[in-house]
Parts: C-alpha cells; structure tokens; sequence
C-alpha cells in the first residue's frame, strides 16, 4: 500500500519489535508482523496484529510481571 505518512513511499513486509506498557508492566514483542514504508520507514501493523498483540499482552498484564520479552504469536 502506499504510505500515508511521506505519501511517496509504499509498504513491504517486515517485522518489527513493539513494545506494550501498562503500569510498572512493560511487555516487549519481537518479529511482529508489519508493512513497513521503503522510503520513511513507517511501520504499519494492521487490526487484527494489534488485537492479537493487546490480547497477549494482557495475559501478561495479568501475570503481574513487570518485564517480558516475547515472539508475536500470530
Ligand atoms: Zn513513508
């Protein structure tokens, strides 16, 4: 798609780190899947990666951890 950040630049596929705070929580994910701008650098990450992401990091939240590193699990 085209980058809505630059205007001039379009997406690839990528992986990104992304990291979730809540609180004193901190949960960091690793390889998740983004469209990334070839000419900004801009990092997409669509609807349902971000649900996914939110719904793994409250299990985590939940935990009561205050520091967690984990692979996206799509
Ligand atoms: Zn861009």
């Amino acid at each position: 798609m085209k980058c809505a950040i630059c205007r001039n630049g379009t997406t690839t596929d990528g992986y990104s780190t992304t990291v979730l705070e809540r609180d004193r929580v901190t949960v960091v994910f690793k390889k998740v899947p983004v469209q990334i701008c070839n000419n900004c650098g801009e990092e997409y990450v669509s609807a349902e990666v971000n649900e996914s992401l939110l719904s793994q990091a409250h299990a985590e939240w939940e935990r009561g951890i205050t520091l967690e590193m984990l692979d996206f699990a799509a």
